[in-house]
């Protein structure tokens, strides 16, 4: 590699539109890392700094930069096969995988969708539901319930029954119609829960399914609530024969210190959309479903589902994701970040009472606060006070980027306690400094 820091940052100015910007770029308030390298933890640039990878990368690298064996597990499926079209072929890579994650997943979940991305796992749920009643003769049976703040992706379905209003607007009148019920807040958890009742219980003739993400909202700030509320949602949608699709994109693999979110609460979803750690460094993803779902697909031709991605069942991925998780079976990842939680808790804790700081929360290997002056969900995403504390820790040596006003660690599972203690050091610093600045 041969361009220098500037050059390169010369060249995306000028060619590159970045996720979640403006064209131009105009509403940045630092200069983006040039990031030549990774290893570890470690995020390093092109002038040799380095930065604690803070989110693990938009929450993928649970195992770290560059795990060794992810890859030879690469290097190896590459050079005997990198690409099939995945009909009217299958290959080791896939079918071991596919056996692999149902060895793993919640019981009940045993057959096994492969797409390229979270937002198309989410996608190919909503039209597995939708194909599911209409196949069972039930066409009526097409609206989705999801909660206020959801995220579930990008792709106009997923968008549609997302919960953060930001993330909608510019669509509106374009996005299908999705009933959203209120977010469990601390508090209010018996009237969240009464609303859903209520919905479920008055529209299930219309409703396919319910998708929620388990325990914790991820994209809309890290929000959480508690296994009970999901296992309550898991009951009265059972009860109603409406589909309960949980979206692990961002919960599974460990991050809540349980291998799935949903073993908290000791259900099975209908429907499991998986990704980001899943394949950890390729674009890879999967949605299991129950032998309820499968079935419905089962028996004549007019029953097919009508779905694929050119690259789903991509060899690469699908060795690398078994190769994921064979390494969190022998090095124990998931008792790691069980192990390692406490310690993010207890820093966000100490951070709680600082003038400044709105709220605190974390659950296994993520800690998150709320800076005060940012109003959740609308607000909050446009705020820049979480940019000052990013603005901060990359002075100290940490890539922390924030959600609005919402400063969070995600770190890789397997980071070790030393460095897991200079990036918890480095949140505190940071947010002490940036508070102190604007108040
Ligand atoms: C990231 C995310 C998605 C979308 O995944 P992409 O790979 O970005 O398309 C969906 N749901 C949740 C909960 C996520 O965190």
């Amino acid at each position: 590699m041969s361009l220098s820091r500037d050059a390169i940052l010369a060249l995306d100015r000028a060619h590159v539109w970045h996720p979640y910007t403006t064209d131009d770029g105009s509403e940045r308030s630092s200069e983006p890392i040039v990031v030549a390298r990774a290893e570890g933890s470690w995020l390093v640039d092109v002038d040799g700094s380095r930065y604690l990878d803070g989110n693990a990368s938009w929450w993928t690298q649970t195992l770290g930069h560059g795990h060794p064996r992810l890859l030879r597990a690469l290097e190896d499926q590459a050079r005997a096969l990198a690409h099939v079209a995945f009909a009217g072929t299958t290959h080791e890579a896939g079918a071991a995988l596919a056996r692999d994650l149902v060895a793993v997943a919640p019981p009940g979940l045993d057959r096994v969708f492969f797409t390229d991305n979270g937002s198309t796992a989410i996608e190919v749920a909503i039209k597995i539901a939708v194909q599911l009643f209409e196949n069972e003769g039930r066409p009526k049976k097409k609206r989705f319930l999801a909660l206020d703040g959801a995220f579930h992706g990008e792709t106009i379905g997923a968008t549609s029954l997302g919960g953060v209003d930001v993330f909608k607007k510019p669509f509106a009148g374009v996005l299908f119609d999705c009933v959203h019920a209120p977010f469990p807040e601390e508090g209010a958890y018996a009237a969240a829960f009464d609303a859903l009742v209520d919905l479920v219980r008055r529209e299930h003739e219309t409703i396919a399914a319910v998708f929620v993400e388990p325990l914790v909202q991820g994209a809309s700030g890290m929000r959480t609530y508690p296994p009970d509320y999901l296992r309550a949602i898991r009951d009265v949608t059972r009860a109603h024969d409406v589909l309960l699709v949980a979206d692990e994109v961002f919960t599974g693999y460990g991050r809540t210190g349980r291998m799935w979110a949903c073993e908290h609460a000791g259900i099975t979803p209908d429907l499991l959309c998986t990704g980001k750690a899943f394949a950890a460094m390729l674009p890879m993803a999967a949605t299991l479903v129950t032998e309820r779902v499968a079935s419905a697909f089962r028996g004549a031709k007019e029953r097919t589902l009508w779905y694929g991605h050119t690259f789903c069942g991509n060899p690469l991925g699908a060795a690398v994701a078994r190769e994921v998780l064979a390494v969190y079976r022998d090095e124990d990842v998931v008792g790691q970040a069980a192990r390692k939680a406490p310690r993010i808790a207890a820093a966000f804790a100490r951070l709680a009472s600082l003038p400044g700081v709105a709220r605190v929360r974390s659950l296994g290997m993520m800690g998150a606060l709320d800076l005060e002056g940012g109003v959740h969900l609308d607000m909050g995403y446009l705020g820049d006070l979480g940019w000052k504390v990013y603005a901060e820790a990359k002075a100290r040596g940490a890539y922390l980027r924030p959600l609005g006003d919402t400063v969070y660690v995600c770190p890789p599972l397997v980071m070790d306690d030393q460095e897991l203690d200079l990036l918890l050091r480095i949140v505190d610093e940071s947010v002490r400094a940036a508070v102190t600045s604007w108040r």
